[in-house]
């Protein structure tokens, strides 16, 4: 099927997109990468009278890294995100989340705006905005504003973005995940190649002390992807391992917690009691693997294996 009939609009700055968007407030979708919104508007899932293209507003597509946050703009594709030594020094779980996502070319295309626009519980950026307490920044004609991740996405597919607003960036605070003493990952299972996954587990934590071979956990974060209806930030996982070296009987308690917190759809390949065990299971691989990598941090390069 081919998508009904559109008017196409290309803005050159974000004040001729949302200009565009207040114009046509009910009838106008923006457009990024085009590798979801394509697929819903060739089979009439959507079918916007107004596509506000964003691709030739450049002011939306930079990977700022200082030493006290990371910034991302909106139209900053998958493959920026995935080759970014600068990411990949200050956040890695950012590169890791993009180099899972499908195949080269929705990563070629698809952007950061996209995904978190999309704001599918499956998807990769969401839940490490989630973990690691990114903030949205949103605008309109109106002005600006700032949504934290915790408070954007609200249930399956539904986020506190208005119809006249859009998404410029996103950013995180580097505080809490100072280099030497943090090891984050992203951990994915899929049913195959190329395609979205059953569970995800993005987890960062900070050891109290670089020089110990076992140091205390001072903060935990993990967030699963495709366990609820948004992002799931678990809480009481991070909980059981704090405050201690890591060992088997915090990692089950986190597993538990997870298992609980978890409320997964069905799904053709994987019903909800599977998908709650593997809700637990990444879990605990995930905040092994990042606490592995805190003690050890110059090992940081590959973050995506267990
Ligand atoms: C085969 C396949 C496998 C995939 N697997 C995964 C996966 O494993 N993990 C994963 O995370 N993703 C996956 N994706 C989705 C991929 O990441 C998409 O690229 C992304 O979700 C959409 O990005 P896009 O730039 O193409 O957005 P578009 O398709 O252009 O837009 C998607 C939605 O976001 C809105 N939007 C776009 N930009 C903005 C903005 N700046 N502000 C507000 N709203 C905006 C649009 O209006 C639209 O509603 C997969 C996609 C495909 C086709």
């Amino acid at each position: 099927m081919k998508p009904a009939a559109f008017q196409y609009h290309q803005p050159s700055s974000v004040a001729e997109a949302t200009d565009l968007l207040a114009e046509h407030e009910h009838d106008a979708e923006l457009m990024a990468g085009n590798q979801s919104l394509g697929i819903v508007m060739a089979n009439r899932l959507a079918t916007p009278e107004h596509i506000v293209d964003l691709n030739g507003v450049d002011d939306l597509d930079y990977v700022d890294v200082s030493a006290e946050r990371v910034e991302i703009g909106a139209l900053t594709s998958h493959r920026t995100i995935e080759t970014s030594t600068a990411l990949a020094d200050a956040l890695p779980m950012f590169p890791a989340a993009a180099e899972q996502i499908a195949g080269p070319s929705v990563r070629n295309l698809g952007t950061l705006g996209g995904s978190v626009g999309e704001a599918d519980p499956a998807g990769n950026y969401p839940a490490v905005l989630t973990a690691l307490d990114g903030d949205l920044h949103i605008v309109s004609t109106d002005g600006e504003r700032t949504v934290a991740a915790s408070e954007y996405f609200i249930a399956y597919m539904f986020t506190d973005l208005g119809e006249d607003e859009l998404i410029t960036g996103v950013s995180i605070d580097r505080g809490p995940f100072p280099t030497e003493r943090t090891g984050m990952v992203f951990l994915e299972q899929k049913p195959a190649a190329q395609t979205w996954p059953t569970i995800s587990a993005a987890a960062a934590v900070r050891g109290d002390d670089p020089d110990a071979t076992e140091p205390a956990i001072e903060d935990a974060r993990v967030a699963l992807a495709n366990a609820a209806d948004v992002p799931l930030r678990v809480e009481d996982a991070e909980a059981a391992v704090e405050s201690e070296p890591l060992g088997e009987a915090p990692l089950a308690s986190a597993a538990n917690a997870a298992s609980e917190a978890a409320e997964p759809g069905e799904e053709m390949h994987a019903d909800a009691e599977y998908k709650e065990e593997l809700a637990g299971e990444y879990t605990r691989r995930s905040l092994e693997t990042a606490y592995e990598r805190a003690v050890d941090t110059a090992d940081t390069t590959d973050t995506t294996k267990p």
